[in-house]
């Protein structure tokens, strides 16, 4: 059956991923089963994206019952799942308002459309660059990969949009000589996923906010990866003593159901009016409704706490390990969003934690990056240290 699906996929699915040659059929907590009967434990999460593990019943009961009510109706129309998702998210963070869209990118580029029409409102239409990142990733519609400081994403798709500008992460004075009368906006991740877990210096976004505050510019936030808890708060900017103007998530919102919200301040807000923006099926009942269960998990359930103090734990074990072995240069990251740089071949370590029924993940070659749902035991963080010992043991 394996071979099968594999070979059949292989033939009609269009080639923008390398995929591990197993088939998931199902999932439970932080386990994962393949067609053949084999578990894993999960350091994925889909990519920061499943929280509260797989199939959570809470979830799920949520989900049906919305599905037996009502799927879809248009934003012709109001719905409480909807507006409830939307109270929740304005009553848990800086924001007034939320724009619900499918994904990431899209909420991204809802804010980037945002930060123009504001100061376009304002008379200043010359007002329309974005600074963006080296090393940041944004997305891969037009303009999100336009905002994305990494070469091989937008290599072929040239000519990338105009009105983006990139610095370096963590340099402040790189910034500040950026900024001219033409800038907007600053579009950054607190913490760089996709780069490689990149972690700012403690003042460092302090002073992009203070950057941004006396040029009278936006301050964006992507939060598509570090919101919904994931680095031990609700949203990354807790901790930093700083809010941003806007704010995009997607990932864990609905815990791997497709879902974007771009959050912002009323006097920003004021800027989307009807017509400005929209979706078909943007903050739909079905999917608002998981979401909004979501939520209250995380919170009902102290989910975030938990996974802040097993973060440290797994953060220390991560270090406890690179003490032990010289081909791990760096353990970095804050609460469930780690990396661990290493001198050898990340693709071979993620395959042989594989063969021993461990999901982990590979960014930029040689760095990698544990993820896993923030529900995971220290009993399963010790089984996959025991089993990357044994790994960088054999190597060494
Ligand atoms: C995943 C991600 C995106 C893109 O989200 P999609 O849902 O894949 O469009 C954008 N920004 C960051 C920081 C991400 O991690």
């Amino acid at each position: 059956m394996k071979s099968e699906i594999i070979n059949k996929a292989d033939k009609v699915i269009a080639k923008t991923y390398n995929r591990f040659p197993i088939v998931i059929t199902k999932g439970k907590g932080c386990t994962l089963w393949d067609s053949d009967g084999r578990a894993y434990t999960d350091f994925v999460a889909g990519i920061a994206v499943c929280n509260l593990g797989h199939a959570h019943p809470g979830v799920v009961k949520a989900l049906v019952k919305q599905a037996e009510l009502l799927f879809h109706v248009s934003n012709l129309y109001y719905t409480l799942p909807q507006t409830e998702l939307a109270s929740w998210l304005v009553n848990n963070s800086f924001a007034d308002r939320v724009f619900f869209c499918n994904s990431g990118a899209e909420a991204n580029e809802a804010a980037i459309k945002l930060a123009r029409k504001y100061f376009s409102d304002k008379g200043e239409k010359g007002r329309c660059r974005i600074i963006a990142m080296e090393k940041s990733f944004h997305g891969r519609t037009m303009a999100t990969l336009s905002a994305t400081g990494q070469e091989k994403i937008r290599k072929g798709f040239e000519p990338v949009l105009n009105g983006f500008d990139f610095v370096p992460f963590n340099d402040i004075e790189a910034l500040r000589s950026k900024i001219n009368s033409s800038t907007c906006a600053v579009l950054i991740e607190p913490i760089q996923g996709e780069g490689g877990v990149c972690c700012p210096d403690p003042e460092y976004l302090k002073g992009v906010r203070q950057i941004c505050d006396e040029a009278k510019i936006l301050l964006i936030f992507d939060e598509i990866q570090t919101g919904m808890g994931r680095t031990g708060k609700l949203f990354c900017y807790e901790n930093f003593g700083i809010e941003p103007d806007i704010m995009t998530l997607a990932k864990a919102l609905a815990n791997g159901l497709p879902i974007g919200a771009m959050l912002t301040r009323e006097h920003i807000a004021e800027a989307f009016v009807p017509g400005s923006h929209g979706s078909t099926f943007g903050g739909t009942p079905i999917i608002t409704a998981a979401s909004l269960e979501v939520v209250r998990i995380l919170i009902k359930e102290n989910v975030i706490n938990y996974g802040r103090k097993t973060g440290e734990y797994f953060k220390q074990r991560l270090l406890w390990l690179k003490d032990r072995h010289e081909s791990i240069i760096d353990v970095r990251g804050i609460g469930l969003l780690l990396g661990m740089k290493i001198k050898i071949d990340g693709d071979k370590v993620v395959k042989a934690c594989m063969d021993k029924g461990f999901l982990i993940n590979c960014i930029q070659g040689n760095i990698l990056r544990f993820i896993p749902p923030l529900i995971i035991g220290k009993d399963e963080i010790d089984s996959l240290l025991e089993c990357l010992d044994d790994l960088f043991g054999d190597v060494e």
